[in-house]
């Protein structure tokens, strides 16, 4: 089977202005699959493969990229030498301006592989809306099931700095929603969405601060202060206020999301920095919205009661980040249209079943149908400002 060599072509061309005669890399190969990722240093998100030895070579223009193959045995004897031990798998790259050669040490063989580089760079460069994002910092605070969705989502579109805000770390019963598995059990969150990140985006800079948001808001207040957007997705009013305060006090848009327990839908309030009068979330809280639900319950019902009512609850994570999602990259490119679905409600409710929460607001929507509300879909409401709201009331 050919076996195929991915390199970054960013690497490559860093390493060729570096006059070094050899150099170690590492390799992450799968065998079974004929696939080695090659990197010039550890990355910072390591693949699943089997980990190799990568030498890079700098080859002498004025030779034959051909002739590499007639050297592998003086490298593999140098490099026993070297090692102390028998390398038995090992890749050699063989590159100068323009050219590279691979040529992988399996045992007995010495195969040539294809070499695929990767133009990371070239590639964000190619779309428009991806150079805008790439310039743009969102601070996400709680990456739990719904905000790893948001953090991913985003990191796909493009958007280049992220500042992530969790204390927690992934344990087993978070395993049935969250989209980490249980090789990451016992992990902070905010490490293995970094890792997600750079997986899309390897150009991408993330900052983490596994801090809790009460006890150090200055941390969290430094990071927002110079960010585009930020997204709240934590679960408790505590935290969500806490964020509010500084969203007021930096002038800055920000999303709070959630998902109701045992299936009932989600909320998203957004907080418009740029409207002089928009109501703030604590304004929202005074007014009834964001339904008092306790937080405890909420929390209990998904991490302890494991029973059949809970199963599938990972898909009602879905048209909440996905909404989330597409409100901050609207707001990001300053395009709400190319989304088409960004709504110009403050606040927006998504429900999965008919409850009397959602009775109460479709009934305040609508208050002259009377029909059954509909569910399945998104309902929005624009709020005022709550006079008396202890937060932005006074100001
Ligand atoms: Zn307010």
């Amino acid at each position: 089977m050919e076996t195929n060599v991915y390199l970054q072509q960013q690497q490559l061309s860093d390493l060729l202005q570096i006059n070094s005669f050899i150099h170690k890399g590492v390799g992450f190969y799968w065998g079974k699959e004929g696939v080695i990722h090659a990197f010039t240093q550890f990355p910072e998100t390591a693949p699943s493969g089997k980990p190799i030895l990568v030498l890079f070579k700098k080859h002498p223009p004025s030779e034959a990229l051909e002739e590499c193959v007639k050297q592998m045995p003086q490298i593999e004897s140098d490099l026993n030498e070297d090692e102390n031990m028998s390398v038995s798998q090992f890749l050699c790259v063989f590159f100068q301006s323009g050219e590279c050669k691979a040529f992988l040490k399996n045992y007995n063989q010495i195969v040539e592989c294809l070499v695929k580089a990767i133009p990371i760079e070239e590639q964000l460069q190619s779309l428009p809306i991806k150079t805008i994002l790439q310039n743009k910092k969102v601070v996400l605070v709680g990456l739990g099931a719904l905000g790893f969705r948001v953090c991913k989502d985003l990191a796909c579109a493009g958007v280049g700095q992220f500042s992530l805000f969790d204390f927690d770390r992934l344990n087993q019963s978070s395993i049935s929603y969250h989209l980490n598995g249980w090789k990451d059990f016992g992990r902070f969150k905010t490490s293995t969405a970094k890792e997600m990140i750079l997986m899309s985006n390897p150009a991408a800079r993330v900052n983490t601060f596994e801090v809790d948001i009460l006890a150090n808001p200055d941390i969290l207040e430094e990071e927002c202060r110079h960010a585009d957007f930020i997204s709240c997705t934590t679960a408790s009013h505590l935290s969500r206020v806490q964020v509010n305060a500084i969203a007021l006090s930096l002038r800055k848009t920000t999303v709070f999301a959630r998902v109701l327990r045992q299936h009932a839908g989600g909320e998203v309030f957004r907080f418009r920095a740029d409207k002089s009068n928009a109501p703030c979330f604590a304004c929202v809280l005074c007014t009834g919205r964001f339904f008092q639900e306790s937080d405890e319950d909420l929390l209990s019902s998904i991490t302890q009661n494991h029973s059949l009512s809970d199963a599938g609850f990972q898909f009602e994570f879905t048209p909440i980040s996905s909404f989330v999602t597409r409100g901050i990259i609207a707001n990001l490119v300053n395009n709400e249209e190319i989304y088409n679905v960004e709504p110009s409600h403050d606040y927006a409710f998504w429900a999965n079943k008919e409850s009397q929460n959602f009775q109460n607001l479709w009934n305040l929507i609508y208050p002259n149908d009377d029909t059954s509300p509909q569910t399945l879909r998104w309902l929005g409401l624009n709020l005022a400002k709550f006079q008396g709201c202890p937060v932005c009331g006074a100001s």
